[in-house]
């Protein structure tokens, strides 16, 4: 019984100590727990304050690492793993999706030192994530396996702390593996990153090797955030997250002055006035503190309602002390658009009320509404990509129990309209289309354009064929190939979007046994010859079926769509004809013969029971089905054509 009551006196204690409202805060440890109290977070001299980040290729070991830090420097207790990946996707799929920040004390030749250290996702998707928390450090760990080496997002990553003129401490992961070669992956460093050999660490994450050099190496190599505490306050929003009791809680990256419970603050871009309620850092439970000083992160609660309320990049400065805002960075853009409908419509409130609350803490998904005459009330949703599209769906599922339909992705296409006296007018001549169902006829259109990616592409030369002609099937421009090592090739290509948000990735895999890699950044749009692929039943449009494409992909999907088409819809009472048209020429045509007889007509006389149950057979049948064209189409048909 006894280190309960402990527990309960020392909340009490804190309670005390710390006068406004808390949420229980449960300590891993004794050593923590001293921590947390006798250090004042604010008396720590900017000199003594590091802020960093840990970049790397997905699966190169950042969170392992992370966890190795915390351990080392006291704030969590050993053999705690993946400490900072707190979902429940995140666990089971062992990615980082949503950024988590801690904060290490760390004795450094008799001193304390805090470090502030953001985990941050690896996974492609997230790559705005990354970059928010770039904006808050002044230096990033490079982690590399030593056995899988240079990677594209390694590559992706060190060019995106390179440009934010972050300090890299490279650091060689997995040393206690077999085939790891040190060397090898030391020379890729060089040769890509001109990254002197001897400056690279190397460590096990896994067996705790090399740890400490790490946190020597933070501090001594990366600067201390460069601020001034007695300037009016300005501090960062650099991410949000959705508590249910407080609500919108900012992650903020204090760049001047200082800021304390019960000051009034406002937000730059929105304008809005609020008081801070709480604040806290994140080790990585919160720890209540009355007051951040510039170069400090932590989090901050003001009764902000929604995270819709906090922009990530706004400047919080005192509500009654003008500033100059801090340059914000770009605002997170949806790439991905799926329609996502209730099973039957007695279920809408229910995924209404997942979808909000999700979205509560997710403010990268964009939510329009959206009504389809087959599928009934449903959403448009936005998403960065098609990893984040599965994470949400499968949190809708995981944590709400929802079951919804997806439709097939797309991505946001750009369309010159035919000028008219109006639209020039008011410049509606340019709209921009995510849902084929919104696509214009074709003679209304005078230019299409599709979204274009840079792709870089890091793969052993023994696959180089069979990469080269995914990318050509996929209308990939090479730009560049280069050799990293005599092994080892990197390679840009221009791709169209939509060709790669799909499945790509997998593709790129499946035909590299896993090894090549893959990650792309935005490069606008460009004109491309693009047409709506419809579907029709019986001469009737089916929109939710219909897709937007390439003029030269049109006719092999069409005959793909027709075939699967047939294959799934029942046969039924009358002849149906299954059509792909684009602009009102057929691409492919499929057909399901009519049964010949009603079954039921020839029974009659003393056979009743047999018509009985066919009849109510029929009728339990027709109940599940939708009506289309005058075609009873069962729900799933939809699910199981848009499963590609
Ligand atoms: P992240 O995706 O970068 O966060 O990578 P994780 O930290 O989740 O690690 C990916 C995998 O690599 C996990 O299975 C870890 O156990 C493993 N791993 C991480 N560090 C080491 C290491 O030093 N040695 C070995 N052998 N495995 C490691
Ligand atoms: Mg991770």
């Amino acid at each position: 019984m006894r280190p309960k009551w402990n527990l309960f006196f020392n909340c009490i204690k804190f309670r005390i100590k710390y006068k406004h409202k808390l949420v229980p805060v449960f300590y891993q440890s004794k050593r923590n727990r001293s921590d947390s109290l006798d250090v004042n977070f604010a008396e720590i001299p900017i000199e003594r304050i590091r802020n960093f980040s840990i970049i790397a290729h997905v699966d190169h070991g950042k969170s392992t690492l992370a966890d190795r830090l915390l351990e080392l420097t006291g704030t969590i207790k050993k053999g705690q793993n993946q400490i900072l990946d707190k979902l429940q996707v995140e666990r089971e799929r062992g990615i980082t999706v949503k950024a988590q920040t801690a904060s290490l004390l760390y004795k450094y030749n008799g001193d304390n030192y805090l470090l502030n250290l953001i985990d941050t996702p690896g996974h492609v998707d997230f790559s705005n994530e990354v970059s928010r928390s770039l904006s808050a450090c002044q230096g990033v760990i490079l982690l590399v396996d030593a056995n899988d080496g240079v990677q594209a997002q390694t590559v992706a990553n060190f060019y995106l702390a390179f440009v934010n003129n972050l300090v890299v401490i490279p650091v060689l992961n997995k040393i206690d593996l077999k085939n790891a070669d040190p060397a090898r992956v030391c020379n890729q460093l060089q040769t890509l990153f001109e990254i002197n050999p001897n400056d690279v660490l190397k460590i096990s994450a896994k067996l705790g090797i090399g740890i400490e050099d790490v946190l020597e190496s933070i501090v001594t190599r990366i600067p201390c955030p460069s601020v001034d505490q007695t300037l009016p306050l300005r501090a960062l929003i650099f991410d949000c997250m959705y508590d249910r009791y407080r609500g919108a809680l900012n992650l903020i990256y204090v760049q001047d002055g200082s800021i304390s419970i019960k000051d009034s603050i406002t937000t730059f871009h929105n304008k809005k006035e609020y008081e801070v309620k709480t604040l806290s850092v994140l080790r990585p439970g919160e720890v209540p503190v009355d007051k951040l000083v510039a170069g400090q992160i932590g989090l901050l609660g003001c009764n902000m309602r929604s995270t819709k309320e906090a922009h990530i990049g706004d400047t919080i400065h005192h509500s009654n002390t003008p500033i100059e805002p801090l340059k914000g960075f770009r605002p997170s853009r949806p790439m991905v658009f799926a329609g996502i409908y209730p099973m039957d419509q007695s279920q809408h409130l229910h995924l209404r009320s997942a979808i909000d609350k999700l979205t509560l803490n997710d403010s990268a998904v964009t939510v329009d509404l959206d009504t389809s005459p087959a599928l009934g009330q449903g959403w448009r949703l936005g998403f960065l990509g098609l990893l984040h599209l599965e994470v949400f769906t499968q949190r809708l599922t995981q944590e709400y129990g929802a079951e919804p339909i997806i439709t097939a992705p797309s991505v946001t296409y750009k369309i010159k309209l035919k000028p008219t006296k109006q639209n020039v007018k008011d410049g509606s001549d340019i709209i921009f289309v995510n849902n084929p169902a919104n696509f214009p006829e074709h003679v209304k259109i005078e230019e299409t354009f599709e979204p274009m990616i840079i792709g870089t592409i890091v793969t052993p030369d023994r696959y180089l064929g069979p990469i080269m002609s995914l990318c050509m099937e996929r209308r990939g421009i090479q730009r560049s190939a280069n050799n990293i090592d005599n092994e080892r090739v990197i390679l840009q290509y221009d791709l169209p979007l939509c060709e790669v948000v799909l499945d790509f990735h997998d593709s790129l895999k499946t035909i590299s046994s896993g090894y090549a890699s893959f990650d792309y950044e935005d490069n606008g749009y460009q004109s491309s010859n693009l047409v709506k692929l419809a579907i029709l039943l019986n001469g009737t449009l089916v929109d939710e079926l219909s897709n937007i494409v390439h003029i030269t992909k049109a006719k092999t999907i069409g005959r793909q769509m027709v075939l699967k088409l047939k294959d799934i819809v029942p046969r039924q009472m009358i002849h149906i004809a299954i059509q792909a048209t684009v602009n009102g020429k057929i691409m492919a045509r499929e057909n399901i013969k009519a049964f010949r007889k009603d079954v039921t007509a020839k029974l009659y006389g003393g056979d009743v029971t047999r018509r009985m149950k066919l009849l109510a057979q029929q009728a339990a049948g027709k109940k599940k089905m939708r009506m289309v064209a005058n075609i009873s189409l069962p729900r799933e048909t939809f699910i199981d054509v848009l499963k590609k």
